[in-house]
């Protein structure tokens, strides 16, 4: 038993490690051999993914049952990932993880090459089932340095970024540690939409993440943190069709009338300015020098 569950039995956990791994490959989650899945079946006990195969393609009996203690008790014709020690110290420091998910889903992973966690207060499904995902710094993949460098996020989260490498997300159930990964895939995808495409985000007030951090609470999830809300909420009156303010890609608008962006017009309007500056500086200093002493 463990958080109150019975713990899946070794067909339940290898037939869903495998189905997830499909669906890891499938959502393009997953280049290649990239990724790993793991599931625990006892205290110290656990299932977990091959190394050098890829995901959308496993069967159970290519699947490795191991300890945690990272003893291997029963493999197919390839052992462990290394990266598995990162699922096993997860485990050690949070004793409700059931299952981990990694993976290097291309949203996710992009803001994890450029540093920056996943932490705004938009949208509930995120903030409660998921919570806030910071970014934890570099280390190679497959070293020591990855698990040292989740351990002090594994009881406060349920999701990390891995810096220029990828995701992970655990949970009491694989199900949950995988929805958690889809979902944060998802949420990645609608930062990217509101920040850069769109270009406006209503964030959520203080009052309203706390309302949805109190159902979260309610649902037995104390892990995930607190994304800052806005002082006021932005988000209270309905907008009438042809009331829409209008949103301003600040990336992609083009409708400047010779083709330009919007951005190179500026820089343009820019340039120009500091030109005349430089001439009007230049005239003066020249009118100093004329000055007799
Ligand atoms: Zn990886």
């Amino acid at each position: 038993m463990h958080n109150g569950q019975p713990y899946p039995t070794d067909r339940e956990a290898k037939k869903l490690i495998v189905e997830i791994g499909k669906r890891m490959y499938a959502k393009n989650f997953v280049a290649a051999n990239d990724g790993n899945i793991s599931c625990k079946v006892d205290d110290d006990l656990l299932w977990t993914t091959p190394t050098g195969v890829s995901k959308g393609f496993m069967d159970e009996k290519m699947l490795v049952k191991m300890r945690t203690d990272d003893t291997v008790l029963s493999q197919g014709k390839r052992g462990p990932s290394s990266e598995v020690k990162m699922h096993l110290r997860i485990y050690s420091e949070n004793p409700q993880a059931m299952a981990v998910c990694h993976a290097h889903p291309p949203i996710s992973t992009s803001f994890a090459i450029a540093g920056i966690g996943l932490d705004k207060a938009i949208y509930p499904e995120a903030l409660v089932n998921l919570g806030t995902v910071p970014c934890v710094h570099y280390e190679t993949p497959g070293s020591q340095g990855i698990p040292d460098s989740i351990a002090p996020y594994a009881r406060e989260y349920s999701a990390l970024l891995l810096a220029n490498h990828g995701a992970v997300t655990w949970g009491g159930s694989l199900m949950e540690a995988w929805y958690r990964l889809e979902s944060m895939e998802h949420y990645a995808m609608v930062i990217l939409y509101t920040g850069s495409i769109i270009g406006k985000a209503n964030v959520l007030s203080r009052e309203q993440v706390e309302e949805l951090v109190e159902i979260r609470r309610r649902m037995g999830i104390t892990s995930g943190g607190i994304p800052r809300g806005a002082a006021r909420p932005s988000n209270t009156k309905d907008v009438p069709a042809g009331h829409s303010p209008d949103a301003s890609p600040p990336l992609l608008r083009r409708d400047c009338a010779d083709g330009q962006t919007q951005e190179d017009a500026q820089v343009r309007e820019i340039t120009e300015k500091v030109l005349e500056r430089i001439k009007d500086l230049s005239i003066k200093e020249r009118n100093v020098d004329d000055v007799p002493l």
